[in-house]
């Protein structure tokens, strides 16, 4: 029997085939017609427009521009090649360059010829530069065809090679609507699109990947927006439901013999009075016999480990098993590193479970999981498989939550006839009332103390020009004694140009800190697991001074003895994320510094959130300078790294949408808890839809 249409492979789309149908799996995790449908453009450009080159600048972002092309010439090693020429179209030129894969470009470029050039512009070498631009040939019809609006499309380096570039998933996304016709169902019952004046759901595809105008595509974002927002809300809402009608939660009775123990006699620290607190929290909600559903905001630093710790030996004196979910496998090793410090003279036995842990040792740990040996199980999303069985697992810790989605979340707690306790532990701060309307009826604690004897980190800013001076406090601190980090930003648009970016840093570093006298190491992500994870223990253990990485490093990495961090084009990293960095230093009882580095031209919106990076350390306030001065299109190209697995809607920006969208799935399901009027067929459908889809692990982290 064939498939539903739109469950059809995307393959089998005319322009698709096997070969660029596996990388559409595996680089953009489209699998059928329907995910190829919601691979929504991140923007959209005018085409009509063609910008004058003495007008663009460094911030104008992706440009079209209408001139000759000349000056090709080839320069680079052996590991990065390039090709280069000049664009000019009479106001001046910029320059074009193109990182390997350029083979077929080489002869393509003819004297006299009139190209138009579209491309994002950046400054590289200190010109104006666009690197891997869409070129053709131009000619009276190559504009002006239907609406002038030009979707972009996310792409990579290994779609490029296969002719995907973002024109030519808009060429597959133009064939797929046409052949869409009648076949896009409705998710809403007529009421509610008549009730709201929704755009219908077919519809809003076909413009959101062909826009007809302005106008249609607008409602388009809208309608889809709201209908992400609507299924999320009435997710939470029947989950909620679902919750208050189950009275078998786990009880924990007792405070036992391993919490006791381990509380007198192994506990390396004082706790602090925070600490305490929320101990003493997660004791209350486990006792009453309701599923405890706590979220735990912590600044990065502020303890949260021990408090998970804490709360899973509570779980194993009531005879249950504890496991807990990092977002990385580099975090997951550290948290299973330091758990196993911790209980090193007690007898729990725990285990690591990640995607490199394979063959005889998987199969023993799951085992050991199965029957109930294994206490404490530390892991990464390989904690969801289906080939996990846990013989009774009593608690669930999520660490650094927006990593994770909902559905991750609950794919955890389905994994038990009763659901577990779960404690989800973010550094990211969300005010209490986002937080509800994201996670329905979560509690909040706060860590809101740092352990003792912690100086805040010193920050500041340097431009590029100022480097001989880092370098030269670099040295002065390695001979203290102390490790530095230094870590470049990931902008996935292109793989091989942050690598690049990477590796000239490394080079030049290694240049500055040369053997014997310096080690250093390196992480990126395109390493295998256990490289990167050889390289981190290099650091971790002392035996480099610097580790140069990307943003890998980002998330919960512990080395005390580490007291700078260097941030190498800071500019480009949203504030957040320079926290979380920032917070990777100031662990131990020495003076740290973070060191932000930006080119010597930056906007003045960047030059305001460095501003506020060097005024504060306070992971509250910072959050909230993020949301107020973070724009739309913050990184090009990439999803927006927040707090949810949304694909269009952003909570801060569509916060109108977002509430209306809530109150009506309030409204539904209180009026029709089940959902089993014909009027909301539809809507149980859409959920049950939802809840089976497969879960994307691609898409994690
Ligand atoms: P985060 O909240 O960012 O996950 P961690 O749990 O990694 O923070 O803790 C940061 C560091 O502080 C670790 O080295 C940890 O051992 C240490 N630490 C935690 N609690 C205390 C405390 N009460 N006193 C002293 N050090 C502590
Ligand atoms: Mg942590």
């Amino acid at each position: 029997m064939l498939p539903p249409f739109l469950d059809t492979p995307v393959e089998f789309l005319k322009g698709v085939g096997p070969q660029r149908g596996e990388v559409l799996n595996k680089e953009l995790a489209v699998f059928t017609f329907m995910d190829m449908l919601s691979l929504f453009p991140y923007r959209y450009i005018d085409r009509s427009k063609f910008h004058k080159i003495s007008d663009v600048n460094p911030d104008s972002g992706y440009v079209q521009i209408r001139g000759g092309i000349t000056n090709i010439s080839f320069s680079g090693n052996k590991r990065i090649f390039r090709m280069n020429a000049s664009l000019r179209d009479g106001t001046g030129s910029l320059d074009l360059v193109w990182f390997n894969g350029f083979k077929w470009l080489k002869d393509k470029f003819k004297p006299g010829e009139v190209y138009i050039v579209f491309g994002k512009v950046s400054l590289y070498n200190g010109s104006l530069t666009i690197s891997h631009p869409e070129i053709e040939v131009f000619s009276e019809q190559s504009t002006g065809v239907g609406s002038a609006l030009q979707p972009l499309y996310p792409s990579s380096e290994k779609l490029k090679a296969k002719g995907l570039d973002g024109k030519g998933i808009w060429k597959l996304q133009k064939t797929l609507i046409a052949l869409s016709q009648g076949k896009i169902y409705e998710t809403f019952s007529t009421k509610i699109l008549q009730s709201t004046r929704l755009m219908s759901r077919e519809q809003a595809f076909c413009n959101i990947h062909v826009p007809q105008s302005a106008e249609m595509l607008q409602n388009a974002q809208n309608r889809l927006k709201f209908e992400e927002l609507f299924f999320m809300q009435l997710k939470i809402f029947k989950e909620k439901q679902f919750r208050e009608k189950r009275n078998s939660a786990i009880r924990f009775e007792v405070v036992g013999e391993n919490f006791n123990n381990f509380f007198h006699h192994y506990l390396p620290f004082p706790l602090t009075n925070a600490q305490k607190r929320v101990v003493k929290e997660v004791r209350h909600d486990t006792g009453t016999g309701r599923q405890m559903n706590r979220l735990l905001q912590g600044d990065v630093g502020s303890g949260k480990t021990m408090v998970a710790l804490m709360s899973m030996l509570i779980a194993i004196d009531n005879g249950f098993q504890a496991c807990i979910m990092a977002p990385t496998e580099i975090l997951a090793n550290q948290h299973y590193n330091s758990i196993q410090r911790f209980l090193e003279k007690m007898e729990i036995e725990s285990a690591l479970l990640t995607g490199s842990v394979k063959g005889k040792q998987r199969k023993l740990i799951l085992e050991g999981i199965l029957s109930g040996s294994i206490k404490i199980l530390i892991g990464t999303h390989a904690l969801i498989e289906d080939a996990v069985i846990f013989k009774n697992l009593g608690l669930a810790v999520i660490d650094e939550q927006h990593r994770f989605g909902v559905m991750q979340r609950a794919r955890l707690w389905e994994k038990n006839d009763h659901p577990p306790h779960i404690l989800v532990m973010t550094a990211t701060p969300i005010p209490r009332t986002l937080a509800m309307t994201l996670y329905g009826d979560l509690d909040v604690s706060v860590l809101d103390e740092m352990p003792p004897g912690r100086k805040p980190v010193k920050t500041v800013h340097y431009r590029e020009t100022h480097r001989n001076v880092v370098f030269g406090f670099m040295k002065q601190q390695i001979q203290l004694g102390r490790q530095i980090y230094v870590v470049y930003p990931l902008i996935n648009e292109s793989e091989t140009l942050d690598l690049k970016d990477l590796m000239e840093g490394y080079d030049s570093i290694v240049r500055e800190f040369p053997l014997p006298k310096f080690a250093i190491s390196i992480v990126h992500g395109q390493m295998k697991p256990a490289e990167k994870e050889y390289e981190m223990q290099r650091f971790v253990k002392g035996e480099t001074n610097i580790m140069v990485a990307t943003t890998v490093i980002e998330v919960g990495v512990d080395v005390p003895n580490a007291s700078v961090m260097i941030i190498e084009n800071a500019e480009r990293f949203g504030l957040s994320q320079l926290h979380q960095l920032r917070g990777r230093v100031g662990r131990g009882a020495d003076q740290s510094f973070c060191i932000l580095m930006s080119s010597n031209k930056i906007t003045a919106y960047a030059r305001q959130r460095l501003a506020t990076m060097v005024e504060t350390t306070d992971g509250f306030k910072i959050a909230e300078a993020d949301l107020r001065l973070r724009g739309p299109g913050d990184i090009e190209g990439t999803q927006q790294s927040g707090i949810l697995d949304l694909k269009l809607a952003d909570i801060v920006r569509d916060e109108k949408i977002l509430l209306f969208a809530r109150k009506m799935a309030e409204e539904i399901i209180a009026a029709d808890p089940e959902l089993s009027s014909d009027e909301n067929h539809r809507l149980s459908l859409r959920l049950r839809e939802i809840h089976t889809a497969k879960i994307n692990l691609g898409k994690v982290g």
